[in-house]
């Protein structure tokens, strides 16, 4: 049902009491890893959800590739496109987490940058049939394109997080769906929203006719020109988040899994709406995300 082409990291998390300043040394708690990057995120949440989907990756000859690829295996992710590069390494994200809650994140591509569209072309079988294909920019935007343009061709619809931001919306296609947060879409729209009314004009000239734009606590926007209504407002449920790491990859994931079983847009965006929240409640990641009985039976405040 799902393709997705991209990321996969190991997330390497300290805890600390506040950020260092350069040149400075601070304690921090035990260093966690834990299976990351957007796209094996996305991939966990759809397959989580009931989807049936298989991953296009590339991870290292390391001991994190063995922590990524187990998470995805035990979330019954199709791994068998993952490609093991021997004299690279696994993505890594080094992240520092403060008392506050807030974090720091810098991210190295290691065997992420190593994929191109030739290792698309060995797997071109994965594109057969395949309902929705799930991008981020965390691949290489060769690749991007290419996966896109893959997927157009066999029929699927194309779902692009652009995040980590970058303004590249040309690789969008009418019919493709864009999915940003809130502070992507003010960097892409150039200003602070007011009017949503307004943003799908601004977007319009973008050629972009379809988006969904996440809002954390406050929910999500749909956007879809060829709608009607144009715009719908869908609320988040009201949680007391406990660490909103990986929220946006719940949502972006389960978007996927409703689309490809044939939801429409704004129904499918409610229901990742209720994933996203789901996904506060426990600190982690892909170890915060539901499966379909946890969240048939969850009934949040
Ligand atoms: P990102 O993690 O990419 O910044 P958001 O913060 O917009 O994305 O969160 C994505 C989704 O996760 C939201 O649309 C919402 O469904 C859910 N979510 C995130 N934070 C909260 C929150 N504080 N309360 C309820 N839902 C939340």
């Amino acid at each position: 049902d799902v393709l997705v082409v991209g990321s996969l990291n190991a997330d390497l998390i300290v805890r600390t009491e506040r950020f260092p300043r350069g040149g400075e040394t601070v304690h921090g708690d035990d260093l966690i890893v834990g299976a990351g990057g957007k796209s094996a995120n996305q991939a966990v949440a759809a397959s989580r959800l009931g989807s049936r989907v298989a991953m296009i990756g590339a991870v290292g000859d390391d001991a994190h590739a063995d922590i990524v690829l187990a998470s995805l295996d035990a979330a019954a992710v199709d791994i068998t496109r993952v490609e093991r590069i021997e004299d690279a390494v696994t993505g890594t994200a080094v992240i520092t987490v403060d008392a506050a809650g807030e974090n720091t994140i810098v991210v190295s591509a290691g065997a992420n940058g190593r994929l191109a569209p030739a290792s698309l072309d060995r797997h071109l079988d994965a594109f057969d049939g395949v309902r929705v294909v799930c991008l981020c920019l965390e691949a290489p935007l060769e690749v991007v394109r290419d996966a896109a343009r893959r997927g157009r061709d066999a029929g699927a619809r194309i779902l692009v997080n652009l995040s980590p931001f970058e303004a590249v919306t040309d690789l969008l296609e009418p019919g493709d769906v864009l999915l940003v947060n809130e502070h992507e879409l003010e960097l892409l729209v150039d200003g602070p929203v007011h009017d949503w009314t307004d943003v799908v004009s601004t977007l319009a000239t973008l050629s972009i006719r379809t988006a969904v734009v996440t809002r954390g606590a406050r929910g999500a926007v749909v956007l879809d020109a060829d709608g009607d209504p144009t715009v719908v407002i869908v609320p988040a449920p009201s949680v007391e988040p406990v660490d909103t790491t990986g929220a946006g990859d719940a949502f972006t994931g389960a978007l996927a899994a409703r689309l490809a079983a044939g939801e429409s847009l704004s129904d499918a965006a409610t229901y990742a709406a209720r994933v996203g929240a789901y996904a506060t409640l426990r600190v982690g990641t892909q170890s915060s995300y539901p499966d379909l009985s946890t969240l048939e039976g969850w009934a949040p405040e």
